[in-house]
């Protein structure tokens, strides 16, 4: 049976890993090999110090981008990580120098522990940015409690501002619910964006709408390329081009750009406006050189890049009695096989067989 390194990748390992692979979990040789160091570096030298950990692979909403019409096979309940074990395993990542975690799903909001996690979350020591991602259904009413947690910002998902629309592509009549998440999020003076996947069908008018809404609230619009990580819901024109909607956006709005830094979103203020418009390209203009993130899937498999399968299942040997410094020792391990996205993106030929967004959590 497989140790927690996926097929494909056993030919290159380095030593730790390959020790690790001899002698199945016998982590004292793996520890005696390992060199200690706080930063996660990978072998294109990019400092890996963000996390985003997929709370569960359930949602509520089943959005046609994201959902592959032959399904996921969801992972087993008693697979999950717990509550204690999820942050446990935040602890051995802020041990090595992550010190940004996201919460993504699925929908997080779903879990029962959500207050209880973001609190633990936010009293670990190194993290200094406590984030999540949701579809904002049940935001309304659970804001306040997470920002008392130690909750600082939020992603909320909404394509489109128009009920039917909306109802269209998340497969549920919900908008109204999701835009007093948002209001509410505001009100608590969290750190807000919206997250639109440019969708074909997207109109001059929607768009225009939501930048309404950037152009009034303290928040950040951004338009995001659609990725093919949905099985064979992928079509290669499924998305609208996002240069479309920023000519669309200067026809109402002057951009004047912001300073980029490492992330992902080309970010520009509104003359006039509270808020800022964001354009996200990874399929155009990616952003791989400069990638620092590492995902948590909800059964404990640390995923290295969003196109590649390379993974290392980090929930076995917790549950199995490892060491903090042992669980560490494998992710470093792990990150060297750290891919560049894009390159894997460019020698898929079939994009069916890509990971599943539904269960990266984005
Ligand atoms: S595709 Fe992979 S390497 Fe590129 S930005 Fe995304 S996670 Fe990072």
């Amino acid at each position: 049976m497989k140790t927690g390194l996926q097929v494909g990748l056993e030919t290159s390992l380095p030593p730790e890993a390959a020790l690790q692979k001899q002698s199945r979990w016998n982590w004292q040789e793996v520890n005696m090999a390992s060199r200690i160091n706080t930063r996660l570096t990978d072998a294109y030298g990019r400092t890996l110090d963000y996390l985003r950990i997929s709370l569960t692979d359930r949602c509520d909403f089943r959005c046609v981008y994201c959902l592959p019409p032959e399904g996921v096979d969801p992972i087993k309940q008693k697979a999950v990580l717990a509550t204690d074990e999820v942050l446990r395993l935040a602890r051995v990542f802020a041990a090595l120098g992550v010190c940004r975690v996201r919460l993504t799903g699925g929908e997080p909001l779903l879990r029962k522990d959500i207050v209880s996690l973001v609190r633990g979350l936010s009293t670990i020591t190194g993290i200094e940015e406590l984030l999540l991602t949701t579809n904002g259904s049940r935001l309304a009413g659970m804001v306040g409690l997470l920002k008392q947690a130690g909750l600082k910002g939020v992603n909320i998902s909404i394509d489109s501002l128009q009920r039917q629309r909306f109802s269209a592509i998340t497969g549920r009549d919900r908008l109204r619910e999701v835009v007093c998440g948002l209001q509410q999020a505001v009100k608590q003076s969290l750190k807000v964006k919206i997250n639109t996947v440019a969708l074909k069908g997207l109109s001059r008018v929607e768009v225009h709408d939501l930048c309404d809404l950037a152009y009034q609230l303290p928040i950040e619009v951004r338009f995001l390329e659609v990725m093919p990580l949905c099985g064979s819901a992928w079509q290669p024109n499924l998305g609208l081009s996002l240069s479309t909607v920023r000519t669309w956006i200067e026809e109402k709005f002057k951009l004047v750009p912001l300073a980029r830094h490492y992330q992902p979103a080309e970010s520009f203020s509104l003359q006039g406006g509270v808020g800022r418009i964001g354009f996200i390209q990874p399929l155009s203009q990616p952003f791989c050189h400069t990638c620092n993130r590492l995902r948590l899937t909800a059964d404990g498999t640390l995923r290295l890049c969003l196109y590649a399968h390379a993974s290392v299942d980090l929930c076995r040997p917790l549950r199995q009695g490892a060491s903090d410094r042992e669980i560490g020792n494998i992710i470093k391990a792990a990150i060297w096989h750290k891919p560049l996205g894009y390159e894997v993106l460019k020698n898929t030929t079939n994009h069916a067989t890509l990971p599943k967004i539904r269960q990266l959590g984005g």
